[in-house]
């Protein structure tokens, strides 16, 4: 808790520390009503540093003993104040003994020891270990670890920890013991322990040098049968981590635990990954597609952090995007070449639309490495991960894929066993491929989503093409000056007859596709031998996180969007013209004109219906408008109502005009084969879920019984929540109650699709305030359970028409959450605030009750420095 205003911390200020320590024993005694820890940290002075203080970090400590080799400690002989413990030490070897008392039961932080349900875990990224023990709490102190757990024998009849089991036994009172040693060195944000009644499944990998590994996963007895799916995923990205890194496995044993308590998706502890139940328990019956892809990302990317995070970790916390963007870049590419790669780009990219651009076009905006932070919790954003992983995507780009690999061997090598920074990575990738990549560092540093505007210029006598590119980018918190990026555009160039045009350029030549390198503010390319005026094809694969726009006409887009030989620049391009539609819509609305749709583009969507070329994945995503994220970025002053009005304006357009077209595809699409889950199958749901939803949006009888049906006669998740959310949307008040209770009655005794029900019922067009407080009310509910708060406020905040309601009741109800959650969760309520940050992109009235809902959370008493970091960073001019 707050008692003045919370510290700073700065990159600028890093110092190693005066110790390291070698090895940790530890000792964990769970009883009823408190928790003893007893650590024994041999430490040794760091030559590099002139200073002799030991430095411990400990907070919610009952001290019992302190002791120094042989000296019991009194506290006269240390400091302890704002959960930084200091001594003074005159030895090179010392060790450091503590005994104190902790109090998990009550910890409802889930930051360090805590109770999830009957059995008791740990979350210690990024400074939760000092709520366990003293210890020197930072990243670059690497150890080795050996671990007892003592525990009542009938409670908690699994005792885990990092590494391998090396013994256990008896103890009396019916209690017995578990000891792990972990002999790979970590930082102490990798520790995790897990005590409980758990049934457990395994399997088996061996590793391509034949190292045979037990792969384990941890349960509640009740859904033993939702883990072959982790599984399964667990081999896959074991392998691909073989083919493509050359990365192996490195203990004997892997293990994964299911917890229903937990702030964040996993947690990639050393050989002990603890997993959010959502982002691990899945079977076809209560798990839809898109959480069977979740899950298979998050279980691949938890694994691969074994080499990027673990075995090669941050130096500090700033250095967060070194493991993170590194490792979602990875699961990104894993995820790519086990299903669709253009399916998966165009996910990728939506999502960062949606989130990272608007973060890094407002006031939480801060850059990949952050310069400072007070609260390390919050960093954890779509600009680390996602963005990080755009940049390492980039040098992907620029190296090229042969050096990209060899630089990642050379990484990997280097700095096997050490904390390092995203300057380490840059160096090994322009060491092996001789690029200078000193400018393009400058895309960890610079803040904000750069701008590129594009113009050409064709001359027919001498077959000469040219592309203008100019690059800018806004001025974000602290950064006001920015030097120009390196931006990476892959290009290619359209004839008349949609084909790609050859590429001369620079003495180069290209049969299609060619990348091109801006590195100033200004760049002209000359494209020569160009028989033809072209449609320039831009930034095909998103080949770098910038907004970029050229004049296209509709009719341009639209011929890009039948005809580009990239997947992904023809949903672009559709994307370019749906939003352009409905923002030119949303200023009729507000003018007061009458709303009609370009034509092109509703002939451009009958046409993407009907192409039987396209992947059925494909054709969904290129019939799914914009989401209101991406719309309220890509305007000035948000003018909310106007923005719905349009774009349901377009729904309901395209839904009537093409009502036959929805049916049809409704119809056709169904299929009685038993689930799989493959790029395929979960296409063809996808694009039949979307057609009823459209089917729906024309208010036909016909389809409100199709939906109907569907849920009821449903042999799995994922068709069975499309029928229920198709209904959720359209007005049929009494078939959605019926379905929605018949849920419920159904599946109340699984967590997991209670969650979904809370959050299918949170984005119901036409829910109130009102309606979220009695949901709050329903035993379902559960204010200390992150999922559950996530279902509910999350999904209401996401449900734009209900959340911006004209009377600001939303917005005062997330006050309300906030100021609740601050004393129990902190870490939860904080992400909670940066749902109102970009209050002041909304038009006046609606931005006056956002702030003002703000500055209640700000005036919150005993304000948690999580919530006060991002309310006041929110409400900063
Ligand atoms: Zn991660």
């Amino acid at each position: 808790m707050r008692t003045q205003d919370p510290k700073t911390i700065y990159l600028s200020e890093y110092q190693q520390p005066a110790f390291w320590v070698e090895h940790v024993n530890l000792t964990v005694s769970l009883f009823d009503g408190y928790t003893e820890v007893s650590s024994e940290l041999t430490l040794k002075k760091n030559p590099d540093v002139a200073s002799r203080e030991l430095v411990l970090n400990g907070i919610d400590q009952d001290i019992q003993s302190l002791q120094l080799d042989d000296k019991q400690l009194s506290s006269a002989d240390y400091h302890y104040a704002d959960g930084v413990l200091t001594l003074n030490c005159d030895s090179e070897q010392l060790i450091f003994r503590a005994v104190t008392r902790i109090d998990p039961q009550n910890n409802t932080s889930l930051e360090g020891l805590y109770q999830s349900g009957s059995m008791y875990c740990t979350q210690c990224e990024a400074e939760g270990f000092r709520k366990i023990t003293f210890y020197p709490d930072r990243p670059d102190v690497m150890a080795t670890f050996t671990t007892r757990i003592e525990a009542d024998a009938g409670q908690f009849p699994i005792l885990l920890s990092n590494g391998n089991p090396v013994d256990s036994g008896a103890l009396e009172g019916g209690r017995h013991y578990a000891v792990w040693e972990d002999p790979f060195p970590k930082p102490s944000y990798l520790f995790a322990l897990v005590a409980g009644d758990l049934s457990s499944k395994d399997d088996r990998f061996t590793t391509r040098s034949g190292r045979d590994v037990t792969l384990r996963i941890f349960v509640e007895p009740q859904n033993a049968h939702k883990v072959d799916f982790a599984l399964d995923s667990l081999k896959k990205a074991m392998q691909w981590d073989e083919e493509v890194y050359g990365r192996e496995y490195d203990l004997d044993l892997f293990m994964i635990v299911a917890s229903d308590f937990f702030n964040m998706g996993a947690m990639e502890n050393k050989g002990l990954n603890i997993f959010n139940s959502a982002a691990v328990l899945a079977s076809p019956d209560t798990s839809n597609d898109q959480r069977f892809e979740r899950i298979e990302g998050i279980v691949a990317h938890e694994y691969f952090h074994n080499w990027s995070g673990n075995r090669v970790t941050c130096r500090d916390w700033f250095q967060l995007s070194l493991k993170e963007g590194f490792t979602v870049f990875r699961d990104t590419e894993f995820s790519s070449d086990t299903h669709d790669r253009a399916v998966k780009r165009i996910e990728t990219v939506a999502g960062l639309r949606a989130v990272q651009f608007p973060e890094d076009n407002g006031p939480m905006a801060h850059p990949v490495r952050p310069d400072s932070y007070i609260e390390i919790n919050n960093f954890y954003t779509a600009t680390v991960y996602e963005k990080g992983a755009e940049v390492v995507r980039m040098i992907h780009t620029l190296v090229g894929p042969d050096d990209f690999r060899r630089g990642s061997d050379l990484y990997f090598e280097r700095f096997d066993g050490q904390a390092v920074t995203t300057d380490d990575f840059v160096a090994c990738m322009e060491q092996v491929s001789g690029l200078d990549l000193t400018q393009f560092k400058r895309w960890y540093t610079q803040a904000g989503t750069p701008r590129l505007s594009v113009t050409d210029d064709y001359d027919a006598d001498s077959q000469t093409y040219r592309l203008f590119f100019h690059q800018s980018c806004p001025a974000t918190p602290g950064q006001t000056d920015k030097r120009p990026f390196v931006i990476p555009v892959k290009l290619g160039l359209l004839g008349a007859d949609g084909n790609d045009l050859p590429i001369h350029t620079r003495g180069n030549y290209n049969a299609g596709t060619e990348v091109l390198t801006l590195t100033d503010e200004v760049t002209e390319v000359v494209f020569t031998g160009v028989s033809e005026r072209p449609v320039p094809s831009l930034l095909r694969d998103f080949s770098a996180p910038v907004k970029w726009s050229f004049g296209y006409s509709d009719e341009q887009l639209a011929f890009l969007a039948a005809n580009d030989a990239n997947g992904f620049n023809r949903w672009d391009a559709l994307q370019q013209l749906y939003s352009r539609a409905i923002l030119s819509m949303a200023e009729d609305h507000r003018a007061g004109r009458s709303l009609t749709p370009p034509s092109v583009l509703v002939e451009t969507v009958a046409n993407v219906a009907g192409d039987a070329s396209l992947s059925h994945a494909i054709r969904a995503s290129m019939l799914t408008l914009p989401g209101y994220a991406i719309l309220k970025d890509a305007v000035d002053v948000v003018y909310i109502d106007d923005l719905i009005a349009a774009r349901k304006h377009l729904v309901k357009t395209l839904a009537t005009r093409y009502r036959d077209i929805w049916r049809s595809l409704t119809e056709k699409l169904s299929s009685d084969a038993p689930y799989e889950f493959n790029a395929e199958e979960s296409g063809r749901r996808q694009l039949q879920g979307l057609s009823l939803w459209y089917w729906l949006k024309a208010g036909d009888q016909a389809a409100f019984d199709f939906a109907a049906e569907l849920y009821a006669s449903a042999t799995n998740q994922t068709d069975r929540s499309n029928a229920l959310r198709a209904v959720l949307a359209g007005d049929a008040e009494a078939l959605q109650q019926s379905l929605l209770s018949d849920f419920y009655e159904r599946w109340q005794s699984d967590t997991q699709m209670v969650e979904q029900w809370l959050t299918m019922q949170a984005g119901t067009p036409g829910m109130t305030v009102p309606g979220i407080e009695t949901l709050m009310q329903h035993p379902a509910f559960d204010i200390k359970n992150p999922n559950k708060v996530r279902s509910v406020i999350v999904g209401f905040a996401m449900n734009t028409e209900s959340f911006h309601d004209a009377r600001g009741e939303g917005y005062a109800l997330l006050a309300k959450v906030v100021q609740q959650l601050n004393a129990l969760n902190p870490q939860l309520a904080a992400r909670l605030v940066t749902l109102l940050s970009d209050w002041k992109r909304y038009d006046a009235d609606r931005g006056k009750m956002m702030a003002s809902a703000l500055e209640t959370i700000l005036a919150t008493d005993s304000l948690s420095s999580n919530v006060f970091e991002m309310a006041q960073r929110a409400l900063k001019d």
